[in-house]
C-alpha cells in the first residue's frame, strides 16, 4: 500500500484502541510501518463526533483545568504566544489565523502583543474568550473563503489530526497565507519513543478525535510536499511530553480507568473528585522524575512525543 504521508509503499499495520473518555467503543488505527503515520478506519460521521467537542472538552468558566496545571498550560501558552510575535517581528499588527483556537487563549495572548487574531473552531466554544481585534469564524477551513495571501502566520497547533483533509487544510493555507508567511503546526509524534512503547495505553491517541496520525519524519515530508519549507523543527514540548509519560504509564497500571488523572485534572470537578484526583497525584509525582528524563532524552534523539514545526511559505 502506498503511504499519503512519507510516500513510500509500505506495510501497514493495525492497532485496537479504546475510546478513553467513555471507555467503551474500540477504534482500529492503520498506521504504516515506515514512518508510523496513518489514520482512524471508519470514523465516526460528523453529527456523532461533534458529540465529542462538549463544553468538557473545552473546558467552561475561566480555566480548563484545576490551577496548578492551568498555570503551567498558559505559560506555556504565552511562551508560544511570545516565539510567534518574535518571528514576525518586522510585520506591524500582523494577522494570525489559529486554526482550532479552542477558548482562544493564543489569539488573547497574541493581541496582548499586538497581533490581530481570527480564530476558527467546528462549533463556537461557549468558553471563547473574544478582545478587541480578534474574530471567531465556525465551521471548515475550506468553507470560509479567507482573501489569498491574507494571513501573516497560521497556527495549527494540535489541529491538523482532529480535521478530515489535513491535505487540502495545508494546501488552503498555502493560498490564504503571504508569501513567506509563517506556519507553526504540532501534532502529536506518533513515530516517539511514547507512541511505540506504550502502544495503545498512550496519551495523545486521543480517539476517536483524532483522525489522522503523523510521525515527525512523515509530517516534514508532507510539509515539503505542500510547499513549505522547514525552518525549525523539534519533537520537545515539557508540557505534553511529561504529562503524556505519566498519563500513560497510569493507563497501564491493571484495572485503571484510562485518562483517569487528565479527566479530573479538568475544572469542572465535584470535591470528591478533588480527593480523588490527589490520590492519582501520589503515583503521578513518583513517575515525574522518569517522565523528565524521557522527555529529555527522547527530544536529544528527535523521538519526543510532540512533532513542532516552524515552516514558511516558499
Ligand atoms: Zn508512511
Amino acid at each position: 500500500m502506498h503511504c499519503w504521508v512519507c510516500g513510500k509503499h509500505a506495510e501497514f499495520g493495525r492497532l485496537e484502541v479504546r475510546d478513553a473518555d467513555r471507555g467503551v467503543d474500540k477504534y482500529c488505527l492503520t498506521l504504516c510501518l515506515a514512518c508510523r503515520s496513518g489514520g482512524l478506519v471508519n470514523p465516526p460521521p460528523p453529527e456523532v463526533l461533534s458529540q465529542y467537542y462538549d463544553a468538557l472538552y473545552y473546558g467552561g468558566g475561566d480555566s480548563k483545568f484545576a490551577a496548578p496545571l492551568q498555570a503551567i498550560v498558559n505559560l506555556s501558552t504565552r511562551m508560544r504566544a511570545r516565539s510567534i510575535r518574535n518571528s514576525l517581528h518586522r510585520t506591524p499588527a500582523p494577522l494570525v489565523l489559529d486554526v482550532g483556537c479552542g477558548r482562544g487563549s493564543l489569539l488573547v495572548e497574541l493581541a496582548g502583543l499586538g497581533a490581530r487574531g481570527v480564530g476558527l473552531e467546528r462549533a463556537a466554544p461557549a468558553s471563547f474568550r473574544g478582545r478587541a481585534g480578534m474574530e471567531l469564524r465556525v465551521g471548515e477551513l475550506t468553507e470560509q473563503r479567507f482573501r489569498a495571501e491574507s494571513f501573516d502566520a497560521v497556527v495549527l497547533w494540535h489541529a491538523l489530526e482532529h480535521l478530515g483533509n489535513p491535505q487540502a487544510v495545508l494546501a488552503e493555507i498555502g493560498r490564504i497565507m503571504k508569501p513567506g508567511g509563517l506556519l507553526l503546526i504540532a501534532v502529536p509524534n506518533n513515530a516517539s519513543w511514547q507512541a511505540r512503547f506504550f502502544g495503545r495505553c498512550w496519551f495523545h491517541l486521543d480517539v476517536p478525535r483524532h483522525l489522522h496520525f503523523f510521525g515527525h519524519a512523515g509530517l516534514l515530508r508532507l510539509l515539503r510536499q505542500q510547499g513549505y519549507e522547514a525552518l525549525a523543527s523539534s519533537t520537545f514540548d515539557p508540557v505534553q511530553n511529561v504529562f503524556g509519560f505519566v498519563q500513560s504509564c497510569l493507563n497501564g497500571l491493571p484495572g485503571s480507568a484510562p485518562n483517569r488523572l487528565y479527566q479530573l485534572m479538568r475544572s469542572e470537578q465535584a470535591p470528591i473528585r478533588v480527593l480523588e484526583m490527589l490520590l492519582w497525584m501520589l503515583p503521578a509525582c513518583l513517575l515525574l522524575p522518569f517522565a523528565l528524563v524521557e522527555a529529555a532524552g527522547s527530544a536529544a534523539r528527535g523521538d519526543g512525543a510532540c512533532s513542532i514545526v516552524f515552516a514558511c511559505k516558499k
